[in-house]
């Protein structure tokens, strides 16, 4: 077989005990280790890194609310807390029932949202949510819960150049043989082609260093872990354009010589996972997948899925092969990179879904039908996951160059206070910014497009925000774990309208240190929210505070006046 990972990836076997058991007691740690061969310490680490594998059992129907400010409602949740009688990450005494919190699980585009065990279920509303109640209460099977409630639709509002068109699968891979594997490279450095996921970097050079790195094993891997609070478009490209994308694959592994590729698909698209399945197994009967691909010998390259468990760090390139390697998602000292050392050590390739769709498609339309969209930095299209205060959420699909007042008019947002442009670790904006591009150049984003009506409190967003990056550090360096708790009591305290004008230099010195001294982009970007914020939206923050003058922290002199009246001593001497 051409598989080299064993047959049973740790993260799946752990789903599957996870699913079973609601949770992995230490014996199961044991049993897993010895039936997978792998280090006991290791199958802990990994049951204590990601979010969704729990030590203590869950409820048999485990509920996870989204707290992204798009899909997420707090008071829904505690809605359904009180009518469960259930305390928020506490399994209910009979066991019946758990609920609890994650980060944005994808489903800005369908209103509030929750996982139940594991599953998307959406359009949350007050009578929804006494529905679920009575479900539970009468022990009602998840599988007989309304169908419609976990359908999930596209919602595509614009398309341009890649979702304008169905694509024929085996269209790009014919493109490919027709003129060679160079020749395709060539195209895809023509249509200067960049990185999707947000860093924008070269793909055509990416796929060149990993094609001329040493070895003569390679790996291509789809970064399916689309964790960006606000950002859903590769769940709709997984789900309508999947052929596009494993296609990208292929052809990347035809350039760059790889036979085996991977897709680690977030945990919350789990739900995709049989049908992307199936279509990886009409593939292979079509003879567009496996060995002989179009009946050409040498021409072999394999999918494997590879199912995450909550853990937003594994969308970093280095964290997501870690991952694959059955590991805790740490991301790795740079260099050396993935295209020389990557999964297994190998050179591997890893692109954003939405990347390995262009590339496809640049392969079959041409690298003139791409470049010809976009500015000139920027070339072709960006599709956009646009959420929170408007009237069309959903995909839209842009050239490169599109302002942000155009996008608001198409998507019906008025009284707009602001946007958060690439998700928490991209840009807060005010209006004087709805001029600007979205472009590498200008405003770059992943595809996460967050919108704030005047009516919001945005301070409420950004500490939103900023939990989200405590949350989901990874713990590996001091700079990030440390910080980002710092920059959330700071935040919490200023919120709260406990804060001073010591509390906000404090906020902004912790908000450079972090930025500056963390390992990987999760920590640099953890106070981006913060620094925007005091930036654009400075009279929010010091409207809350307690004292506008500043103050210390600690006054030593009034906390000492309790003793001195407990012991009657008073001394003169003893003032400060
Ligand atoms: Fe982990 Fe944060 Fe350090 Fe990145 S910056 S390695 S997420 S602790």
């Amino acid at each position: 077989t051409m598989n080299t990972q064993p047959p049973e990836h740790l993260l799946h076997v752990m789903h599957a005990h996870q699913e079973e058991h609601r949770f992995i007691s230490d014996q199961a740690v044991n049993s897993i280790a010895e039936k997978l061969k792998l280090p006991r310490a290791q199958v802990e680490a990994v049951r204590e890194f990601y979010a969704f594998f729990h030590s203590k059992p869950r409820g048999t129907y485990d509920l996870l609310f989204s707290n992204c400010t798009s899909c997420g409602s707090p008071s829904l949740m505690r809605q359904l807390c009180e009518l469960l009688h259930v305390t928020a990450d506490k399994t209910r005494s009979d066991g019946a029932v758990s609920i609890g919190e994650t980060s944005c699980i994808g489903m800005c585009d369908h209103g509030a949202s929750l996982l139940v065990n594991g599953r998307p279920l959406h359009s949350l509303d007050g009578s929804r949510i006494e529905a679920i109640a009575k479900l539970i209460e009468a022990a009602t099977p998840v599988e007989q819960w309304p169908a419609e409630w976990f359908e999930i639709n596209n919602h595509i509002h614009r398309s341009d150049l890649l979702l304008k068109e169905s694509f024929t699968p085996g269209a790009a891979l014919h493109a490919v043989e027709a003129g060679g594997a160079d020749a395709a490279l060539e195209k895809i450095r023509f249509s200067d082609l960049r990185g999707r996921g947000g860093a924008g970097f070269s793909t055509a050079q990416k796929w060149q260093f990993c094609r001329e790195a040493a070895g003569d094993t390679r790996y291509v891997i789809c970064n399916a872990d689309e964790g960006e609070p606000g950002t859903f478009k590769d769940r709709v490209l997984l789900t309508s354009y999947a052929d596009a994308v494993f296609e990208g694959m292929a052809l990347c592994g035809r350039i760059i010589g790889a036979r085996q590729g991977y897709i680690y698909l977030r945990a919350e698209y789990r739900y995709l996972l049989d049908r992307l399945e199936n279509r990886l197994a009409e593939r292979r009967e079509a003879g567009l997948l496996g060995e002989k691909i179009l009946g050409i010998e040498g021409f072999d390259f394999d999918i494997e899925i590879v199912v995450g468990a909550g853990a937003y760090i594994c969308g970093e390139e280095s964290a997501l092969i870690e991952s694959l390697e059955e590991k805790p998602g740490n991301p790795r000292i740079r260099p050396p990179f993935p295209v020389t050392h990557g999964y297994m050590g190998k050179p591997t390739v890893v692109n954003n879904v939405e990347t390995l769709a262009a590339a496809a498609a640049i392969v079959l339309h041409g690298e003139r039908w791409f470049r010809g969209a976009g500015t000139w930095q920027s070339r072709g299209t960006k599709i956009l996951s646009v959420s929170g205060d408007c009237a069309r959420p959903g995909i839209y699909e842009y050239p490169f160059g599109v302002s942000i007042n155009d996008i608001l008019k198409d998507c019906g947002a008025v009284q707009v206070q602001a946007v958060q442009v690439g998700g928490p670790s991209g840009r807060l904006v005010d209006p004087s910014h709805f001029d600007h591009h979205i472009a590498f150049e200008d405003l770059a984003t992943g595809g996460s497009l967050m919108i704030f009506h005047h009516s919001r409190n945005l301070l409420e967003v950004i500490r939103n925000f900023t939990c989200f990056f405590t949350h989901e550090s990874c713990g590996f360096c001091t700079p990030c774990r440390v910080g980002t708790a710092l920059l959330k009591n700071g935040m919490d305290k200023v919120a709260s309208g406990h804060g001073t004008a010591h509390d906000l230099d404090e906020l902004k010195a912790t908000a450079a240190l972090v930025s500056r001294r963390s390992h990987c982009g999760l920590g640099m970007t953890a106070p981006n929210p913060i620094r925007d914020g005091l930036k654009y939206f400075p009279e929010l923050f010091e409207a809350r505070l307690l004292h506008q003058e500043m103050e210390p922290e600690f006054n030593l002199d009034a906390s000492l006046e309790e003793a001195r009246q407990l012991t009657h001593r008073d001394d003169a001497e003893a003032h400060l």
